[in-house]
């Protein structure tokens, strides 16, 4: 039995020959300088196989946290085995706030930047578009720094883990803000579609949740600024909730951020799942693609139209708005998108199943699969959907001419 480290959904046990926890900057450089291939494990909360190794497993949650406010710039640094859950408290404490942040608070900042993990938000771009400054130790053990604006910067950030281990990010923070939370129940999914941009522009975040049976969306989770004034009975017909709702409608809502309109600090509602407390539904699978803003009214009638085919393996589907940036393998680079989201029940086949299908629905809208997500999608496919991915590949031969951050996953989808 291997007794080594899982994931967080316990679906992947890494192959690492050497699993190793540095506690010093120093001591991650010597151990990328000795080591032929290194990957680096965040908090493990992706779904495939992107962090895994056969060979060295870098861990940096012993590092120490290094959590640098610059209330000036409008920046913090933070070290690369830091979490949201670590930096969330610290920011709110000096008075800011991070633009937005993901369903959960327990991932490393650096796992999701390079990852481009995102939360919702027309406004709101990808965690990774906050990123100002990445420090990196490369391929010979030394430290590369690179700035926005410099050439190799927007190939850098969002990097698979691929060429290097990120041991500093900085980024971008603004004034603290309050939040309300609401969450309205049961929109069909024919008003939906044709009222979909004023749905999502409603609020400062806005998520659409359902099972993909029937014909309505389940909720629709509302995260309006505190200063947007009282919200409002109902939106568009969907009546408000009246008890603490989780995702997964048979989930106990106490897990989750507080709701019913009541306003609080930005850290306390932008997450779905509240600090400290248990994400989602644990023993799970997770999938999401990523579509053109414009055609996301069209892509969910696509999928409403094949939900027959793929609702049985289903816990439930999210949908975030995502606004464009410029970081190459961004699944929202140079274009404002839509992610459809799914959370599986953990049986392997079933789930695959399901996500072909949800593939081959969404086919005609030439969907970016998350990196960090379950996809069946070729290699030659996905090449298609990330434009840069030829101009990364220059980056990281460039940077790390060996590969020796190139793991199986990487190189069998951006290599091969
Ligand atoms: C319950 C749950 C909810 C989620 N919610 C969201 C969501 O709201 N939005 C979304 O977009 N995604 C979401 N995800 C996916 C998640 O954000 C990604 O899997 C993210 O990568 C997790 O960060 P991690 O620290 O666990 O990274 P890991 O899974 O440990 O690693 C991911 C990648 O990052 C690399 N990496 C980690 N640290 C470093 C480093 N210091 N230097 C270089 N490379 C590094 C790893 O090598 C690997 O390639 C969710 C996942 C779960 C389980």
């Amino acid at each position: 039995m291997n007794a080594g480290p899982r994931n967080w959904a316990g679906n992947i046990a890494f192959a690492a020959r050497t699993v190793v926890r540095p506690r010093t900057f120093a001591e991650l450089q010597d151990i990328v300088r000795r080591s032929d291939k290194v990957r680096v494990l965040g908090s493990g909360h992706s779904f495939n196989t992107i962090a895994d190794t056969d060979d060295t497993l870098v861990i940096l949650s012993d590092l120490e946290r290094r959590i640098k406010v610059n209330p000036a710039a409008r920046t913090v640094s933070v070290d690369g085995g830091a979490t949201y859950a670590d930096l969330a408290p610290v920011l709110y404490a000096a008075g800011f706030a991070l633009p937005n942040v993901a369903s959960l608070p327990n991932i490393t900042i650096a796992g999701a930047v390079v990852t481009a993990t995102h939360g919702s938000g027309d406004a709101n771009r990808n965690l990774a578009a906050a990123v100002s400054g990445i420090k990196l130790v490369t391929a010979n053990g030394e430290i590369l720094s690179l700035s926005r604006g410099d050439t190799d910067f927007d190939g850098a950030v969002v990097s698979l883990g691929a060429l290097g281990v990120l041991c500093e990010l900085t980024l971008d923070i603004v004034p603290s803000f309050h939040v309300r939370q609401n969450v309205y129940l049961d929109l069909p999914i024919a008003t939906v579609v044709e009222n979909f941009d004023a749905l999502m522009s409603r609020a400062y975040s806005v998520s659409l949740f359902t099972r993909w049976q029937g014909a309505t969306i389940d909720q629709i989770w509302v995260k309006a600024l505190g200063s947007a004034g009282e919200p409002p009975v109902d939106v568009l017909g969907a009546r408000a909730a009246t008890r603490a709702c989780h995702p997964i409608p048979d989930m106990d809502g106490t897990n989750c951020t507080a709701q019913f309109g009541v306003a609080g600090p930005w850290h306390e509602r932008l997450f779905h799942f509240a600090i400290g407390n248990t994400a989602s539904a644990g023993a799970e699978l997770q999938s999401e693609f990523f579509v053109r803003r414009a055609d996301a009214p069209a892509a969910i009638a696509a999928l409403h139209a094949a939900q027959e085919q793929f609702s049985g393996a289903l816990f439930i589907s999210e949908m975030r708005s995502v606004a464009a940036d410029t970081l190459w393998l961004s699944s929202a680079y140079e274009q404002d998108t839509i992610g459809f989201h799914f959370t599986w029940r953990p049986d392997w086949e079933p789930a695959i199943a399901a996500v072909k299908a949800v593939e081959a629905a969404l086919a005609p809208f030439d969907p970016r699969p998350h990196w960090a997500k379950l996809f069946t999608l070729p290699p030659a496919v996905v090449e298609t959907r990330f434009q840069r991915i030829s101009d990364f590949r220059n980056l990281a031969q460039r940077l790390d001419p060996a590969g020796k951050f190139r793991n199986r996953f990487v190189t069998d989808l951006l290599f091969s």
